[in-house]
C-alpha cells in the first residue's frame, strides 16, 4: 500500500530533511534520536494524556453542524478545536514539546508566533512547568495582536520584538532559529507548526494526531463506522490539517480538503496560497514550496489571518498536493469573512480567520447527500474582533447604500 507517512530520512517525497547550519547538527540529530523512543514511552504517554484531557480539556467535541450542512447539502461535523484551553489546537503540540524538552534535560524554551496563539500556548506550558520562556514576535504583529502579547507577558514569558523584514512570522522564526544556534545545548525550540527542520514536522503531526485519534472515535460513535467521506482543514504550516488527517491519510475512502490563504486573490500579489504560488526551496531547515521570486528571493506572504500568513508549507502538504492525495484549494479575504459570518449565524459559533478559511471551502465543493464531512474549526475568533467588526461595518455601509 502507497503510504504518506514520513521516511526514515525525514521527507515526504522530496519535501523535508533537515538543512541546518553545522553549529545546530548537533541538537538537531539529538532530537532526531530521541523524540520517537520518548514519545512512544509510556510515562510520555500518560503524563501527555492526563495534559491533555484535565488542562487543554480534551476531547475536544464533535459537533453535528444541522443548519450548516443542511445549507451545503452533506451531514456536517465540526471538530471543535476552538473549545480548547488558549482557543485553539497548539496547546496539544506545545504541551507534547515541552514534555519532550524536559525529558531531554533542556532548560529554557524559545518560540516564534505570528498572530501570538503559538506564543501564548508555549507561554501558558512554561508557566505550567516553570520554564523560562522567550517568543520572538515581529513588530509588526506585536501591534496587530496587543491582547495576545499581554497574555504572554502576563504569563511570564518575555516577548521579544523582531524587527528584520516585514516584521512578521517569517522574520520571528529566522530569529528563534539565530538564538537556538546561540544556546544549542540549554535551549529547546518549541517550533509551532509542522514547519521546520527534521523531526519537527513529523514530531508536530504526531502530537497533533490526537484530532483524527478522536475524530476516528467519534464519528463512529456518530455514524456508525469510524471514517469520514471528507475531511477539511486550514493550512498555514499545517499543522492542525496534519493532525486532522492523520490516522486517515493513507485511506482512499477518504477525501482530503485543504485551504491555504488567497489574500486578495492568488493573481494580486498579495496572497499566502503557497501551495499554488511556490516553487521548490528551502526555508528555516526544510527542503518545500517556498513563495520567492525569480531570484529565490522569499516574497512576503500577505492575508488578512496572522496565522496563515507563511512563505512556506509543511512539507508533508507538499507531497500530499503534488501527489494528488490531497485537492488544496485557495479562499480569499473576503470568503473567509462570508464563511465566518454564515457560521455565526447558522451555528451561533464564531471561528478563528484561520477556521473561517477552512469553512470557505464549502461554497467550493459538491458533496453527495450522503457524505459524512469532518472540518476541524482550528481556533475561536476572539483574537479576529476588531477585523471582523470592520467587516461589519463594510457590510452595513454596502447595505445601506443599496436602498
Ligand atoms: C496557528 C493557527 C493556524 C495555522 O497553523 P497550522 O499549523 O497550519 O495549523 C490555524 N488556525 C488557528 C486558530 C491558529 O491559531
Amino acid at each position: 500500500m502507497k503510504t504518506y507517512q514520513i521516511d526514515e530520512k525525514g521527507y515526504y517525497g522530496p519535501y523535508g530533511g533537515a538543512y541546518v547550519p553545522e553549529i545546530l547538527y548537533r541538537c538537531v540529530s539529538e532530537l532526531q534520536e530521541a523524540y520517537l523512543g520518548i514519545l512512544e514511552s509510556r510515562t510520555f504517554r500518560e503524563e501527555y494524556h492526563r495534559l491533555l484531557c484535565d488542562y487543554a480539556g480534551r476531547p475536544s467535541p464533535l459537533y453535528r453542524a444541522r443548519r450548516l450542512g443542511e445549507r451545503y447539502g452533506c451531514t456536517l461535523y465540526l471538530k471543535r478545536e476552538d473549545l480548547n484551553h488558549t482557543g485553539a489546537h497548539k496547546i496539544n503540540n506545545t504541551l507534547g514539546q515541552i514534555l519532550l524538552a524536559q525529558r531531554m534535560g533542556k532548560r529554557r524554551i524559545i518560540a516564534e508566533t505570528g498572530a501570538g496563539q503559538h506564543g501564548v500556548a508555549t507561554a501558558a506550558v512554561c508557566a505550567l512547568m516553570d520554564m523560562p520562556c522567550v517568543v520572538y514576535m515581529g513588530q509588526t504583529d506585536m501591534e496587530r495582536q496587543l491582547p495576545n502579547v499581554r497574555k504572554m507577558e502576563m504569563l511570564g514569558a518575555e516577548v521579544v520584538p523582531v524587527t528584520s523584514g516585514n516584521m512578521t512570522l517569517k522574520d520571528a522564526t529566522s530569529e528563534a532559529i539565530r538564538d537556538w544556534c546561540c544556546h544549542p545545548s540549554d535551549t529547546f525550540y518549541i517550533i509551532g507548526s509542522t514547519v521546520g527542520p527534521h523531526p519537527y514536522p513529523d514530531l508536530v503531526a504526531r502530537l497533533q494526531s490526537v484530532i483524527s485519534e478522536e475524530i476516528r472515535r467519534q464519528i463512529a460513535e456518530k455514524e456508525g463506522r469510524d471514517w469520514p467521506d471528507c475531511l477539511i482543514a486550514c493550512v498555514g504550516g499545517g499543522s492542525n490539517a496534519a493532525g486532522t488527517i492523520y490516522h486517515y491519510v493513507n485511506d482512499p475512502r477518504v477525501r482530503i480538503l485543504l485551504a491555504e490563504a488567497g489574500g486578495m486573490g492568488t493573481d494580486s500579489g498579495m496572497s499566502a496560497a503557497t501551495i499554488l504560488l511556490g516553487r521548490r526551496g528551502i526555508i528555516h531547515g526544510a527542503h518545500t514550496l517556498v513563495m520567492q521570486d525569480e531570484d529565490g528571493q522569499i516574497e512576503e506572504p500577505y492575508s488578512i489571518s496572522a496565522g496563515l500568513d507563511y512563505p512556506g508549507i509543511g512539507p508533508i502538504h507538499a507531497w500530499l498536493a503534488e501527489e494528488g492525495r490531497a485537492t488544496v484549494l485557495s479562499v480569499d479575504d473576503d470568503e473567509a469573512l462570508r464563511a465566518a459570518s454564515e457560521l455565526t449565524r447558522l451555528e451561533g459559533i464564531i471561528p478563528a480567520l484561520e477556521s473561517a478559511h477552512a469553512l470557505g471551502v464549502l461554497a467550493k465543493t459538491d458533496f453527495r447527500p450522503s457524505d459524512v464531512v469532518v472540518l476541524t474549526v482550528s481556533g475561536r475568533g476572539d483574537k479576529d474582533m476588531a477585523t471582523y467588526i470592520k467587516y461589519m461595518e463594510r457590510m452595513r455601509e454596502a447595505a445601506s447604500g443599496a436602498c
